[in-house]
């Protein structure tokens, strides 16, 4: 059909997905929003903060008034209204976010003065609106502070807390088919023979399509066979999305794209530049979009990240999805044949940070997967790197 580079693949899932994703949103309460796309916009209910505020346990004064020998007019203490005002030449007392007294414009920290009984020494100046946070100033009454499309981490939980909303509108979680194919796979439950393999890719793909957002329905596994496939991949059709693992290379018995094809399905790709995961297979049957991700557990790990991620986190109605992609330093040199970006185990330390290739076996070491923390992005046109080099990561 097609085969595109991984910038050019990355467009393509982005756009079609965005072009012919169909949103639903449901009102759930706030407890149970983290992970959550916002389908609404969320704004302030009243200015933020609602009044000149203190920053710091201290003495709300007037700056003219500064250095100075100061009466102490009074308190303030977080939670009591304002009430007293702060005539010329007087202190108040006040505490961190308790309102500031009118009269005053400015707050000297506690730890910059001498109390001596009724009266409280300064003996620096101290700036007009120093430690006040106004009112306002961090928003102002009816100003959006979270749009439709974002993602509720704990962050905007508390936004969402903070201007009281105890309910939020939310798009509904795709449903996410997995369907692995291969006469060698059996279910983790059964104990292989030394020519079978059990069924990890519908493990590690549930794990990835639920931290992206989407609801996982693992399917039985197909045989390498027409029948079994199409009568598989007809249930997996009922989601927003299907996620086939295997039967995808150019083997005798790959025949995914095949029965696919039977179901009239538009593809928009069938091969990525990219390894591990070349013979990726992208598109769409009438409203539910599919990937057909390489078997090897590598390879539909890394293809799920790279691109099924983004899809799964569109349909979950995210506006823009990104992937994170960091820099590090390599502490060995690294070479690989142009042609293909690769994504290959690695391990990411802290500080610096410095990155590490993971010494692997290929496309099946899931072994050397799991001892990973990253994936180190070797570019298609670099031939070299040299230790001490920056080099791009794919963080997991
Ligand atoms: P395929 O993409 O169908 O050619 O599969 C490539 C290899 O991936 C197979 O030889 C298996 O060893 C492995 N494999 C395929 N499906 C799975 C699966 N569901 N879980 C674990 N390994 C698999
Ligand atoms: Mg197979």
């Amino acid at each position: 059909v097609a085969t595109c580079t991984f910038a050019q693949a990355r467009r393509v899932v982005v756009e079609q997905v965005r072009a012919a994703r169909y949103l639903e949103s449901e009102l759930v309460q706030l407890e149970a929003a983290a992970g959550r796309v916002l389908a609404e916009s969320a704004a302030a209910d009243r200015d933020y903060p609602p009044v000149d505020r203190s920053v710091r346990d201290g003495y709300a004064v007037r700056a003219a008034d500064l250095p100075g020998d100061l009466p102490v007019a009074g308190e303030v203490r977080a939670g009591q209204a304002a009430r007293m005002k702060l005539e010329a030449g007087q202190a108040i007392e006040i505490m961190t976010g308790a309102p500031i007294p009118p009269g005053a414009d400015a707050v000297v920290m506690v730890e910059h003065t001498v109390r001596q009984g009724f009266s409280v020494r300064v003996d620096r100046t101290a700036e007009s609106g120093q430690f006040i946070n106004p009112r306002g100033s961090e928003a102002k009454c009816g100003e959006t502070l979270l749009a439709a499309g974002q993602r509720l981490d704990f962050a905007q939980i508390a936004l969402l807390a903070t201007i009281g909303k105890t309910q939020v509108r939310v798009f509904r979680r795709p449903v996410v088919s997995i369907l692995s194919t291969g006469d060698e796979v059996v279910d983790i439950h059964e104990t292989p023979q030394p020519h079978q393999v059990r069924n990890s890719n519908a493990r590690s793909l549930a794990v990835q399509v639920q931290r992206a957002g989407g609801m996982p329905r693992i399917l039985p596994v197909a045989h390498d066979d027409e029948d079994s496939t199409r009568w598989l991949i007809e249930k997996g059709l009922h989601a927003d999305l299907l996620l086939l693992s295997g039967g995808v290379s150019a083997g005798k018995y790959d025949i995914v794209e095949k029965v696919l094809g039977d179901f009239g399905a538009d593809f928009y790709f069938d091969r990525v530049l990219i390894q591990p995961g070349q013979p990726l297979v992208f598109g769409r049957i009438d409203r539910t979009f599919f990937f057909g991700l390489p078997g090897n557990p590598a390879s539909t790990m890394v293809t799920f990240e790279i691109f099924a991620r983004a899809a799964v986190q569109l349909l979950h109605g995210e506006a823009d999805p990104v992937l994170p992609f960091t820099l590090a330093k390599l502490t060995a040199p690294f070479r690989h044949k142009t042609g293909l970006t690769r994504f290959l185990p690695a391990q990411v330390s802290n500080g610096t940070p410095e990155l590490t290739p993971i010494p692997w076996q290929g496309s099946s070491d899931v072994a050397a997967l799991a001892r990973a923390n990253a994936f180190l992005v070797a570019d298609a046109e670099r031939e070299s790197w040299e230790a001490g080099d920056l080099m791009q990561v794919l963080l997991k």
